[in-house]
């Protein structure tokens, strides 16, 4: 009798639901909210871009239904595109966090954000195809932590789509088709190319984030870090910050415009960092975000609540 009750607690014990934490809900706010509002500079260089366009054109058309999009999605509080992306967060915390234990709960918000519908059943396995419907998997959620002298835990979340992935880009210099060599010019050359590659794809107007030099796989990771920049922010390193505004004017100079339709704006920023190189290397490794550039962030107070949204 002792082992039968022992049994039923047990097996009460398992199958009752598990209590969330507020660490868990402010993850999933923070996970709703990425999907479903576009932060401010991000909104407000589209409203700028839609003014700039002629207007009763295609272009105009096409940045009149990204408009619609956004504030219906707000509205709503319903995911921005059917498309919620790679989900990709980035942990800045002190020295002693347990990242096992924070990737635990940042799995417990992925899951559950996702039988809520803020996320697509998204991720697959990549030889079979098979989708486990939890968003969970080898590589997926991808989580970056970066330990920072602050007492605090900031957490920011991309939604990065599969079209505007697609149309990245990684390039070694020289690199003779272009006759782009191993400066700041033959940079130049190879982002525009991408830029021209993609004619609209991915769904533009979009917003690039760049690195110069480091290796293949860390090219990459630090040009999507770039995309967590401010639109309106100014590289510290003037060359770079010259570069960066040549990037999008002589884009919006080449009449791919929204969807690739034409248009005056192909692309609504670019941002650049560098990473060293070996003297054998020369990396120019490209991300390209399309105008569904959902990031957000949050400062967690001491309880784990959401003390401020970060864009
Ligand atoms: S590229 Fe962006 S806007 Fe286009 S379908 Fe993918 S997530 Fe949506």
């Amino acid at each position: 009798m002792a082992l039968k009750k022992k049994i039923s607690k047990k097996a009460v014990k398992k199958s009752a639901p598990k209590k969330s934490n507020q660490l868990e809900d402010s993850l999933i706010e923070l996970i709703k909210n990425t999907s479903a509002v576009l932060p401010d500079d991000v909104q407000k260089v589209i409203l700028q871009a839609l003014a700039r366009e002629e207007k009763h054109t295609t272009a105009e058309y096409a940045m009149n239904i990204i408009k619609a999009n956004i504030e219906l999605a707000k509205k709503k509080s319903q995911p921005l595109c059917q498309d919620t992306g790679t989900v990709l967060f980035y942990v800045n915390h002190p020295v002693g966090l347990d990242q096992i234990e924070f990737t635990k709960w940042i799995h417990k918000a992925v899951v559950k954000s996702t039988k809520l519908g803020y996320l697509r059943q998204n991720s697959v396995d990549s030889l079979s195809g098979a989708n486990s419907g939890t968003n969970i998997g080898p590589g997926h959620p991808s989580i970056h932590f970066h330990q920072h002298k602050k007492k605090n835990i900031e957490i920011r979340l991309m939604l990065k789509g599969g079209g505007c992935e697609n149309v990245g880009a990684q390039y070694s210099l020289p690199y003779t088709p272009l006759d782009a060599g191993r400066d700041l010019d033959g940079v130049r050359k190879v982002i525009l190319d991408a830029v021209l590659k993609a004619q609209g794809r991915g769904c533009g107007p979009g917003v690039l984030g760049v690195c110069i030099g480091g290796d293949r796989g860390a090219g990459y990771i630090e040009s999507k870090e770039q995309l967590l920049r401010f639109l309106d922010d100014k590289n510290s390193n003037k060359d770079l910050a010259q570069l960066e505004t040549e990037i999008v004017n002589t884009s919006n100079k080449l009449g791919i415009g929204p969807m690739g339709f034409g248009g005056k704006t192909t692309l609504l920023g670019c941002k650049i960092g560098v990473q060293n190189r070996l003297p054998a290397s020369f990396f120019v490794s490209i991300s390209y975000m399309c105008w569904a550039y959902r990031r957000q962030g949050i400062e967690l107070g001491t309880n784990k609540q959401i003390k401020k949204w970060l864009y």
